[in-house]
């Protein structure tokens, strides 16, 4: 995103933000993997913007793709904060609800800010084509994050693969759990940390993965028709635009894949 587009969109937001005041908590429900001309940490500069708008004492519930990445600022202004659970992400609505519903539950009961937040940065960077949580590690990693979030004394856990294509410093995997009880929080957050950790070398793509030129001879060689070849870099659902032409160029300039140049 450009500069000013941002800038554009942030002053929009805190100017309706300022009209509502004041909050009692609010719902920031982000993908997490923006990228802006200029700057680092895009969500981390937005959410640090809303708090000076919004106040410290604000309860804050951050909701996000897996595939976001969590900024230490972005941690730091989080009251409760969430991610997905699977990839694909079939359960979107169920963790936004989750993030309303513990946000509504700590207002309603009084018990405000959780007591303790561990947040635990993985240099690990690894692309959503390798970690579907329907194939392992992915599936066992992901299964082992409600065993940590649904002990008593524990709010939420939850594990970012973060987004490699952006190739920013904040891209990289994060673990975090929320919670009022010390020693459970700390524990289950090291316990997905190194779980994590331990099965970094096992992902593997979950499709064949080539070169373009690879994957038009092996499409060429096929006798399967349609046959579908996915631009991982221009992914429209993980940050590309999807509307880049790269390939479309390559594929023109092949006499056999150009209909334009096989009438001549
Ligand atoms: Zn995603």
């Amino acid at each position: 995103m450009t500069r000013e587009a941002y800038e554009s969109m942030v002053d929009k937001s805190l100017k309706m933000l300022k009209e509502g005041m004041p909050y009692d908590g609010l719902f920031f429900d982000i993908h997490g993997a923006m990228s802006v001309v200029g700057l680092e940490d895009a969500e981390g500069d937005l959410i640090q913007r809303i708090r000076e708008v919004v106040g410290p004492e604000v309860l804050i519930s951050t909701s996000m793709d897996l595939h976001g990445n969590v900024s230490e600022t972005l941690a730091k202004h989080s009251d409760l904060i969430t991610c997905y659970r699977m990839a694909p992400h079939e359960d979107a609505l169920e963790s936004k609800e989750r993030s309303v519903r513990l946000l509504l539950e700590r207002l309603e009961t009084g018990k405000g800010k959780p007591a303790y937040k561990a947040w635990i940065p993985v240099p690990i960077l690894l692309p959503g084509e390798k970690t579907s949580t329907r194939i392992e590690p992915g599936k066992s990693l992901y299964a082992k994050v409600p065993e940590v979030a649904d002990q008593e004394g524990i709010i939420d856990a939850a594990i970012w693969i973060g987004y490699a294509w952006a190739d920013e410093p904040v891209n990289h995997a994060v673990v975090m759990v929320t919670g009022d009880d010390k020693e459970k929080v700390t524990a289950g957050a090291e316990k997905l940390a190194n779980a994590f950790w331990d099965v970094r070398n096992e992902f593997e793509f979950v499709a064949p993965v080539g070169t373009l030129e690879e994957s038009l001879q092996l499409a060429l060689n096929s006798d399967k028709k349609p046959y579908m070849i996915s631009d991982m870099g221009d992914n429209p659902t993980a940050g590309g635009a999807g509307d880049v032409t790269w390939t479309l160029d390559k594929i023109l300039q092949r006499p056999n894949l150009n209909p334009a140049m096989d009438l001549h």
